[in-house]
Protein backbone atom coordinates (compact mmCIF):
# COMPACT_ATOMS: atom_id res chain seq x y z
CA UNK A 1 0.00 0.00 0.00
CA UNK A 2 1.04 3.30 -0.71
CA UNK A 3 1.75 6.14 2.25
CA UNK A 4 1.26 9.66 1.69
CA UNK A 5 1.89 12.60 4.16
CA UNK A 6 -1.62 13.70 2.93
CA UNK A 7 -4.21 12.58 0.63
CA UNK A 8 -6.67 15.39 -1.35
CA UNK A 9 -9.67 14.71 -2.79
CA UNK A 10 -10.19 16.54 -5.61
CA UNK A 11 -7.91 18.57 -7.89
CA UNK A 12 -10.00 21.67 -8.75
CA UNK A 13 -8.51 25.44 -7.47
CA UNK A 14 -8.58 24.00 -3.82
CA UNK A 15 -7.27 20.64 -3.86
CA UNK A 16 -4.17 22.02 -6.05
CA UNK A 17 -3.55 25.09 -4.32
CA UNK A 18 -3.67 22.97 -1.03
CA UNK A 19 -1.58 20.46 -2.59
CA UNK A 20 1.14 22.92 -3.67
CA UNK A 21 1.22 24.66 -0.33
CA UNK A 22 1.82 20.80 1.35
CA UNK A 23 4.39 19.42 -1.47
CA UNK A 24 5.98 23.29 -1.13
CA UNK A 25 6.93 22.11 2.43
CA UNK A 26 8.18 18.71 1.15
CA UNK A 27 5.57 16.24 2.29
CA UNK A 28 4.46 13.56 -0.05
CA UNK A 29 0.87 14.86 -1.22
CA UNK A 30 -1.53 12.92 -3.69
CA UNK A 31 -4.22 14.17 -5.36
CA UNK A 32 -7.27 12.01 -6.32
CA UNK A 33 -9.06 13.24 -9.04
CA UNK A 34 -12.72 11.95 -10.67
CA UNK A 35 -11.92 13.67 -14.15
CA UNK A 36 -9.63 12.68 -16.69
CA UNK A 37 -7.67 15.53 -17.41
CA UNK A 38 -8.48 19.05 -17.79
CA UNK A 39 -10.95 20.24 -20.64
CA UNK A 40 -10.66 24.06 -21.48
CA UNK A 41 -13.50 26.02 -19.77
CA UNK A 42 -16.51 27.97 -20.86
CA UNK A 43 -16.65 30.41 -18.57
CA UNK A 44 -14.52 33.19 -17.00
CA UNK A 45 -13.21 33.21 -13.09
CA UNK A 46 -12.98 36.61 -11.45
CA UNK A 47 -9.45 36.48 -8.67
CA UNK A 48 -10.26 38.93 -5.82
CA UNK A 49 -7.45 40.59 -3.53
CA UNK A 50 -7.94 37.79 -1.41
CA UNK A 51 -7.55 35.30 -4.10
CA UNK A 52 -4.46 37.07 -5.60
CA UNK A 53 -2.52 36.98 -1.92
CA UNK A 54 -2.93 33.29 -1.20
CA UNK A 55 -1.89 33.21 -5.02
CA UNK A 56 1.03 35.12 -4.01
CA UNK A 57 1.51 33.17 -1.03
CA UNK A 58 1.77 30.59 -3.40
CA UNK A 59 4.60 32.14 -5.33
CA UNK A 60 1.88 32.08 -8.76
CA UNK A 61 0.90 36.13 -8.33
CA UNK A 62 2.87 36.58 -11.52
CA UNK A 63 2.59 33.42 -13.54
CA UNK A 64 -1.45 33.59 -12.73
CA UNK A 65 -0.98 37.81 -13.83
CA UNK A 66 0.12 36.41 -17.25
CA UNK A 67 -3.05 34.28 -18.16
CA UNK A 68 -5.50 36.59 -16.59
CA UNK A 69 -6.98 40.28 -17.53
CA UNK A 70 -7.05 43.02 -15.30
CA UNK A 71 -9.90 45.48 -14.40
CA UNK A 72 -9.71 47.65 -12.08
CA UNK A 73 -12.97 49.44 -12.75
CA UNK A 74 -16.65 47.24 -12.43
CA UNK A 75 -19.18 49.93 -14.05
CA UNK A 76 -23.03 48.87 -13.02
CA UNK A 77 -25.19 50.36 -15.45
CA UNK A 78 -29.24 49.80 -15.39
CA UNK A 79 -30.38 47.79 -18.80
CA UNK A 80 -31.87 50.73 -21.09
CA UNK A 81 -31.09 53.15 -18.38
CA UNK A 82 -27.72 55.42 -17.38
CA UNK A 83 -24.30 54.60 -15.04
CA UNK A 84 -25.33 53.40 -11.70
CA UNK A 85 -21.89 52.92 -9.92
CA UNK A 86 -18.18 52.93 -11.03
CA UNK A 87 -16.85 50.50 -8.05
CA UNK A 88 -12.72 51.77 -8.47
CA UNK A 89 -10.74 48.80 -7.09
CA UNK A 90 -7.98 50.89 -6.95
CA UNK A 91 -9.40 52.87 -4.18
CA UNK A 92 -8.56 49.80 -1.92
CA UNK A 93 -5.99 49.82 0.36
CA UNK A 94 -4.56 46.18 -0.38
CA UNK A 95 -1.16 45.81 -2.95
CA UNK A 96 -3.72 43.83 -4.95
CA UNK A 97 -6.43 46.32 -5.52
CA UNK A 98 -7.68 45.05 -8.60
CA UNK A 99 -9.94 42.12 -10.02
CA UNK A 100 -8.11 39.64 -12.50
CA UNK A 101 -10.33 37.23 -14.88
CA UNK A 102 -8.51 34.60 -15.96
CA UNK A 103 -10.26 31.12 -17.53
CA UNK A 104 -10.94 28.45 -14.57
CA UNK A 105 -9.02 25.28 -16.62
CA UNK A 106 -5.78 27.71 -17.27
CA UNK A 107 -5.24 28.62 -13.59
CA UNK A 108 -5.61 25.01 -13.07
CA UNK A 109 -2.89 24.15 -15.38
CA UNK A 110 -0.77 26.91 -13.58
CA UNK A 111 -1.79 24.82 -10.16
CA UNK A 112 -1.23 21.49 -11.89
CA UNK A 113 2.39 22.47 -13.29
CA UNK A 114 3.64 23.86 -9.77
CA UNK A 115 2.50 20.82 -8.11
CA UNK A 116 3.86 18.57 -10.49
CA UNK A 117 7.67 20.50 -10.33
CA UNK A 118 7.32 20.26 -6.73
CA UNK A 119 7.00 16.29 -6.72
CA UNK A 120 2.98 15.66 -6.08
CA UNK A 121 1.35 13.25 -7.41
CA UNK A 122 -1.84 13.14 -8.93
CA UNK A 123 -4.04 9.87 -9.75
CA UNK A 124 -6.26 11.04 -12.53
CA UNK A 125 -9.85 9.17 -13.07
CA UNK A 126 -9.95 7.93 -9.65
CA UNK A 127 -13.16 8.48 -7.78
CA UNK A 128 -12.67 8.59 -3.59
CA UNK A 129 -14.98 5.76 -1.82
CA UNK A 130 -14.57 5.57 1.61
CA UNK A 131 -11.90 5.84 4.68
CA UNK A 132 -11.39 4.27 7.57
CA UNK A 133 -9.77 6.03 10.67
CA UNK A 134 -6.84 4.07 12.53
CA UNK A 135 -4.72 4.71 14.70
CA UNK A 136 -1.59 6.89 13.76
CA UNK A 137 -3.14 6.94 9.89
CA UNK A 138 -6.26 6.90 7.45
CA UNK A 139 -6.80 4.25 5.03
CA UNK A 140 -8.63 6.27 1.86
CA UNK A 141 -9.89 3.66 -0.87
CA UNK A 142 -11.05 4.94 -4.14
CA UNK A 143 -12.00 3.19 -7.33
CA UNK A 144 -10.88 3.78 -11.06
CA UNK A 145 -10.34 2.03 -14.41
CA UNK A 146 -12.55 -0.14 -12.98
CA UNK A 147 -10.65 -1.38 -10.28
CA UNK A 148 -10.65 -0.28 -6.59
CA UNK A 149 -7.21 1.36 -4.45
CA UNK A 150 -5.99 1.32 -1.42
CA UNK A 151 -3.55 3.80 0.29
CA UNK A 152 -2.38 5.00 3.69
CA UNK A 153 -2.16 8.79 4.83
CA UNK A 154 -1.57 11.43 7.68
CA UNK A 155 -4.18 13.02 6.99
CA UNK A 156 -7.20 13.58 4.30
CA UNK A 157 -8.58 16.08 2.83
CA UNK A 158 -11.80 17.49 0.71
CA UNK A 159 -11.45 19.37 -1.89
CA UNK A 160 -14.09 17.51 -3.71
CA UNK A 161 -16.69 20.59 -4.46
CA UNK A 162 -20.22 20.99 -3.49
CA UNK A 163 -21.36 17.77 -3.60
CA UNK A 164 -18.40 16.36 -1.74
CA UNK A 165 -18.02 12.53 -0.44
CA UNK A 166 -15.67 13.08 1.68
CA UNK A 167 -17.94 15.41 3.71
CA UNK A 168 -20.37 12.36 3.40
CA UNK A 169 -18.12 9.99 4.97
CA UNK A 170 -17.46 12.59 8.20
CA UNK A 171 -20.87 12.36 8.40
CA UNK A 172 -21.35 16.20 9.47
CA UNK A 173 -24.51 17.70 9.67
CA UNK A 174 -24.90 19.80 6.17
CA UNK A 175 -27.63 22.07 5.36
CA UNK A 176 -27.85 22.24 1.23
CA UNK A 177 -29.65 24.95 -0.46
CA UNK A 178 -30.32 25.49 -4.28
CA UNK A 179 -29.05 29.16 -5.29
CA UNK A 180 -32.68 31.39 -6.35
CA UNK A 181 -30.19 32.58 -9.17
CA UNK A 182 -29.35 30.49 -11.49
CA UNK A 183 -26.72 31.49 -14.91
CA UNK A 184 -26.06 31.12 -18.08
CA UNK A 185 -21.99 31.38 -18.99
CA UNK A 186 -20.04 31.86 -22.18
CA UNK A 187 -16.54 32.78 -23.88
CA UNK A 188 -16.97 35.24 -26.63
CA UNK A 189 -14.78 37.15 -28.65
CA UNK A 190 -12.78 40.78 -27.56
CA UNK A 191 -15.33 44.06 -26.65
CA UNK A 192 -12.80 47.53 -27.64
CA UNK A 193 -15.17 49.28 -24.49
CA UNK A 194 -13.86 46.78 -21.85
CA UNK A 195 -10.43 47.23 -22.05
CA UNK A 196 -10.33 49.93 -19.18
CA UNK A 197 -13.54 48.28 -16.97
CA UNK A 198 -15.84 44.95 -16.75
CA UNK A 199 -19.53 46.27 -16.77
CA UNK A 200 -22.50 45.02 -15.25
CA UNK A 201 -25.78 45.72 -16.40
CA UNK A 202 -29.42 44.85 -14.60
CA UNK A 203 -32.76 45.47 -14.24
CA UNK A 204 -36.09 43.98 -12.49
CA UNK A 205 -35.77 40.22 -13.45
CA UNK A 206 -32.35 40.80 -15.55
CA UNK A 207 -28.92 40.98 -15.07
CA UNK A 208 -25.74 40.20 -16.72
CA UNK A 209 -21.70 40.92 -16.59
CA UNK A 210 -18.90 41.53 -19.03
CA UNK A 211 -15.63 40.74 -17.87
CA UNK A 212 -12.42 40.80 -20.28
CA UNK A 213 -10.59 37.70 -20.46
CA UNK A 214 -7.16 37.43 -22.60
CA UNK A 215 -8.60 37.20 -26.13
CA UNK A 216 -12.17 37.31 -25.11
CA UNK A 217 -15.05 38.02 -22.70
CA UNK A 218 -16.87 36.65 -20.64
CA UNK A 219 -19.93 36.97 -20.00
CA UNK A 220 -22.69 35.79 -17.17
CA UNK A 221 -26.20 36.50 -17.24
CA UNK A 222 -28.51 35.75 -14.41
CA UNK A 223 -32.10 33.41 -15.39
CA UNK A 224 -34.50 33.28 -13.29
CA UNK A 225 -35.06 29.92 -12.15
CA UNK A 226 -37.10 27.16 -13.90
CA UNK A 227 -36.60 29.56 -17.24
CA UNK A 228 -34.09 27.48 -19.01
CA UNK A 229 -36.49 25.50 -20.98
CA UNK A 230 -38.36 29.57 -22.46
CA UNK A 231 -35.05 30.40 -22.97
CA UNK A 232 -34.15 28.20 -25.25
CA UNK A 233 -37.89 27.80 -26.72
CA UNK A 234 -36.98 31.45 -28.55
CA UNK A 235 -33.99 30.10 -29.80
CA UNK A 236 -30.35 31.10 -30.03
CA UNK A 237 -30.39 34.00 -32.00
CA UNK A 238 -33.46 35.99 -29.55
CA UNK A 239 -31.29 35.61 -26.84
CA UNK A 240 -27.63 37.00 -28.74
CA UNK A 241 -30.32 39.84 -29.58
CA UNK A 242 -30.88 40.19 -26.18
CA UNK A 243 -26.99 40.40 -25.16
CA UNK A 244 -26.56 42.94 -27.80
CA UNK A 245 -29.60 45.11 -26.64
CA UNK A 246 -27.80 45.30 -23.05
CA UNK A 247 -24.77 45.99 -24.28
CA UNK A 248 -24.81 47.54 -27.72
CA UNK A 249 -21.08 47.57 -27.94
CA UNK A 250 -21.21 43.83 -28.27
CA UNK A 251 -22.23 43.73 -31.56
CA UNK A 252 -19.34 41.32 -33.94
CA UNK A 253 -18.06 39.83 -30.75
CA UNK A 254 -21.02 37.05 -30.13
CA UNK A 255 -20.43 35.72 -33.42
CA UNK A 256 -18.68 32.38 -31.78
CA UNK A 257 -21.92 31.50 -30.22
CA UNK A 258 -23.12 28.94 -32.78
CA UNK A 259 -25.36 26.23 -30.78
CA UNK A 260 -27.02 26.18 -26.69
CA UNK A 261 -23.48 23.78 -26.24
CA UNK A 262 -21.60 26.92 -26.73
CA UNK A 263 -23.57 28.23 -23.56
CA UNK A 264 -22.69 26.51 -20.12
CA UNK A 265 -25.75 26.39 -17.55
CA UNK A 266 -25.24 26.47 -13.61
CA UNK A 267 -27.45 26.30 -10.59
CA UNK A 268 -25.26 26.81 -7.98
CA UNK A 269 -25.90 25.60 -4.82
CA UNK A 270 -24.98 27.52 -0.94
CA UNK A 271 -23.67 24.60 1.36
CA UNK A 272 -23.50 24.69 5.09
CA UNK A 273 -21.73 22.61 7.17
CA UNK A 274 -21.35 22.33 10.84
CA UNK A 275 -18.06 21.41 11.57
CA UNK A 276 -15.13 21.31 8.82
CA UNK A 277 -12.70 18.89 10.74
CA UNK A 278 -12.92 15.42 12.37
CA UNK A 279 -9.88 13.43 13.65
CA UNK A 280 -7.17 13.06 10.80
CA UNK A 281 -9.80 14.61 8.03
CA UNK A 282 -10.84 18.47 6.40
CA UNK A 283 -13.07 19.50 3.96
CA UNK A 284 -12.21 22.83 2.02
CA UNK A 285 -13.68 25.08 -0.67
CA UNK A 286 -16.79 24.56 -1.66
CA UNK A 287 -17.22 21.47 0.25
CA UNK A 288 -17.25 23.03 3.27
CA UNK A 289 -19.51 26.27 1.94
CA UNK A 290 -20.30 27.29 -1.50
CA UNK A 291 -22.21 30.17 -1.70
CA UNK A 292 -24.23 32.07 -4.27
CA UNK A 293 -21.66 32.95 -7.10
CA UNK A 294 -23.23 36.91 -6.70
CA UNK A 295 -19.74 38.05 -5.28
CA UNK A 296 -17.82 35.67 -7.14
CA UNK A 297 -15.87 34.38 -3.85
CA UNK A 298 -15.92 30.92 -4.15
CA UNK A 299 -12.64 30.42 -5.70
CA UNK A 300 -11.19 32.82 -3.82
CA UNK A 301 -12.21 31.67 -0.19
CA UNK A 302 -10.96 28.23 -1.42
CA UNK A 303 -7.61 29.81 -2.35
CA UNK A 304 -7.71 31.18 1.29
CA UNK A 305 -8.71 28.04 3.32
CA UNK A 306 -6.01 26.04 1.30
CA UNK A 307 -3.00 28.15 2.59
CA UNK A 308 -4.33 28.25 6.32
CA UNK A 309 -5.43 24.49 6.30
CA UNK A 310 -1.76 23.82 4.73
CA UNK A 311 -0.35 26.36 7.68
CA UNK A 312 -2.18 24.20 10.22
CA UNK A 313 -1.57 21.06 8.53
CA UNK A 314 2.40 22.13 9.12
CA UNK A 315 1.89 22.26 12.82
CA UNK A 316 0.30 19.34 13.37
CA UNK A 317 3.12 17.50 11.44
CA UNK A 318 5.20 19.39 13.70
CA UNK A 319 3.14 18.35 16.96
CA UNK A 320 2.23 14.92 15.43
CA UNK A 321 -1.02 15.85 16.53
CA UNK A 322 -3.58 15.60 13.61
CA UNK A 323 -6.75 15.63 15.94
CA UNK A 324 -9.78 16.98 14.90
CA UNK A 325 -9.25 19.35 18.33
CA UNK A 326 -5.39 20.75 16.51
CA UNK A 327 -7.31 21.31 12.45
CA UNK A 328 -9.62 23.34 14.45
CA UNK A 329 -7.05 26.01 14.27
CA UNK A 330 -7.92 26.36 10.56
CA UNK A 331 -11.64 26.06 10.60
CA UNK A 332 -11.52 28.77 13.77
CA UNK A 333 -9.50 31.03 10.96
CA UNK A 334 -11.61 30.42 8.60
CA UNK A 335 -14.85 30.33 9.81
CA UNK A 336 -16.07 33.89 10.30
CA UNK A 337 -15.50 35.26 6.92
CA UNK A 338 -16.53 32.68 5.02
CA UNK A 339 -20.16 33.17 6.87
CA UNK A 340 -19.91 36.56 6.48
CA UNK A 341 -19.62 36.22 2.56
CA UNK A 342 -22.37 33.70 2.59
CA UNK A 343 -24.51 35.96 4.26
CA UNK A 344 -23.61 39.09 2.00
CA UNK A 345 -23.10 37.03 -1.29
CA UNK A 346 -27.51 36.18 -0.73
CA UNK A 347 -28.39 39.34 0.14
CA UNK A 348 -26.66 40.63 -3.19
CA UNK A 349 -28.15 38.46 -4.90
CA UNK A 350 -31.69 39.28 -3.55
CA UNK A 351 -31.17 43.01 -4.32
CA UNK A 352 -29.46 42.61 -7.96
CA UNK A 353 -31.18 39.33 -9.73
CA UNK A 354 -34.41 39.61 -8.58
CA UNK A 355 -37.75 39.85 -10.00
CA UNK A 356 -38.89 41.13 -6.98
CA UNK A 357 -40.11 44.82 -7.42
CA UNK A 358 -39.29 46.54 -4.18
CA UNK A 359 -35.82 44.32 -3.87
CA UNK A 360 -35.02 45.34 -7.48
CA UNK A 361 -35.70 49.43 -6.56
CA UNK A 362 -33.48 49.28 -3.36
CA UNK A 363 -30.58 47.44 -5.19
CA UNK A 364 -30.68 50.07 -7.42
CA UNK A 365 -30.77 52.84 -4.99
CA UNK A 366 -27.98 50.90 -3.04
CA UNK A 367 -25.85 50.69 -5.71
CA UNK A 368 -26.43 54.85 -6.77
CA UNK A 369 -25.54 55.81 -3.43
CA UNK A 370 -22.44 53.22 -2.88
CA UNK A 371 -20.92 55.38 -6.67
CA UNK A 372 -21.61 58.64 -4.97
CA UNK A 373 -19.54 57.88 -2.19
CA UNK A 374 -15.50 56.98 -2.12
CA UNK A 375 -15.46 56.35 1.74
CA UNK A 376 -18.84 53.47 1.00
CA UNK A 377 -17.18 52.27 -2.47
CA UNK A 378 -14.04 51.26 -0.07
CA UNK A 379 -16.56 49.60 2.79
CA UNK A 380 -18.83 47.59 0.25
CA UNK A 381 -14.94 46.34 -2.20
CA UNK A 382 -13.49 45.83 1.24
CA UNK A 383 -16.47 43.23 2.06
CA UNK A 384 -16.83 41.56 -1.51
CA UNK A 385 -13.10 41.38 -1.94
CA UNK A 386 -12.87 39.25 1.46
CA UNK A 387 -10.66 42.02 3.38
CA UNK A 388 -12.84 41.86 6.33
CA UNK A 389 -15.57 39.65 8.40
CA UNK A 390 -17.66 41.76 9.03
CA UNK A 391 -19.91 45.32 8.65
CA UNK A 392 -20.39 47.86 11.58
CA UNK A 393 -24.00 48.76 12.26
CA UNK A 394 -23.04 52.42 11.34
CA UNK A 395 -21.60 51.04 8.36
CA UNK A 396 -25.09 48.88 7.09
CA UNK A 397 -27.04 52.24 7.98
CA UNK A 398 -24.70 53.91 5.52
CA UNK A 399 -25.98 51.97 2.33
CA UNK A 400 -29.63 52.53 3.24
CA UNK A 401 -29.90 56.06 4.77
C1 LIG B 1 -20.29 29.09 -13.47
C2 LIG B 1 -19.53 29.48 -12.23
C3 LIG B 1 -18.87 30.72 -12.16
C4 LIG B 1 -18.11 31.04 -11.04
N1 LIG B 1 -17.41 32.22 -10.99
C5 LIG B 1 -16.61 32.46 -9.95
C6 LIG B 1 -15.79 33.64 -9.90
O1 LIG B 1 -15.82 34.48 -10.81
N2 LIG B 1 -14.97 33.82 -8.83
C7 LIG B 1 -14.91 32.92 -7.80
O2 LIG B 1 -14.15 33.12 -6.85
N3 LIG B 1 -15.67 31.81 -7.82
C8 LIG B 1 -16.50 31.56 -8.86
N4 LIG B 1 -17.24 30.41 -8.89
C9 LIG B 1 -17.13 29.47 -7.77
C10 LIG B 1 -15.88 28.61 -7.92
O3 LIG B 1 -15.76 28.05 -9.20
C11 LIG B 1 -15.88 27.53 -6.87
O4 LIG B 1 -16.16 28.10 -5.61
C12 LIG B 1 -14.53 26.83 -6.82
O5 LIG B 1 -14.27 26.21 -8.04
C13 LIG B 1 -14.50 25.82 -5.70
O6 LIG B 1 -13.30 25.13 -5.78
P1 LIG B 1 -13.13 23.72 -5.09
O7 LIG B 1 -11.72 23.31 -5.38
O8 LIG B 1 -13.58 23.80 -3.67
O9 LIG B 1 -14.19 22.77 -5.80
P2 LIG B 1 -14.37 22.36 -7.32
O10 LIG B 1 -13.86 23.43 -8.23
O11 LIG B 1 -15.79 21.96 -7.45
O12 LIG B 1 -13.42 21.10 -7.51
C14 LIG B 1 -13.78 19.86 -6.98
C15 LIG B 1 -12.98 18.80 -7.69
O13 LIG B 1 -13.20 17.56 -7.04
C16 LIG B 1 -13.39 16.55 -8.00
N5 LIG B 1 -14.19 15.49 -7.36
C17 LIG B 1 -15.49 15.55 -6.97
N6 LIG B 1 -15.87 14.40 -6.40
C18 LIG B 1 -14.78 13.59 -6.42
C19 LIG B 1 -14.54 12.25 -5.96
N7 LIG B 1 -15.50 11.53 -5.36
N8 LIG B 1 -13.31 11.73 -6.15
C20 LIG B 1 -12.33 12.45 -6.74
N9 LIG B 1 -12.50 13.72 -7.20
C21 LIG B 1 -13.70 14.27 -7.03
C22 LIG B 1 -14.10 17.25 -9.15
O14 LIG B 1 -13.93 16.55 -10.36
C23 LIG B 1 -13.40 18.59 -9.14
O15 LIG B 1 -12.26 18.63 -9.94
C24 LIG B 1 -18.04 30.11 -9.98
C25 LIG B 1 -18.72 28.90 -10.04
C26 LIG B 1 -19.49 28.60 -11.16
C27 LIG B 1 -20.23 27.28 -11.22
Amino acid sequence: MQIYDAVIVGGGIGGLALGCRLANNRRSVLILEARSGISPSQRGLTLQPNGLEALQKLGLLERTIRIGTRSDIVAWYEIAGGLLANLDYSLLEHPQNYLLTVVPSELEQVLRHEFSRTNGVIHESASFEGFKLCKDHVQVKSRGDGSTAECSTKILVGADGADSRVRTALHVKTQTRECPDHFLFMLVGPVEALRQEARQYLSRGKMAGFFPVPGGTYIFYYLPRGKLNDLKAQGLNSFKNELQKIMPELAGSINNLQSWDDITYAAPKRIKVQSWVGDRVAIIGDAAHALDPSWAQGANMTLQDAISLGDTIEGCFQSDDFSSARLKTYENARRKQTTFIQKQADRSAQLTSTENRFNSWLGKRVLKKTGMNRRLIRIALNASCGLTDHFTIGEQLRFLL
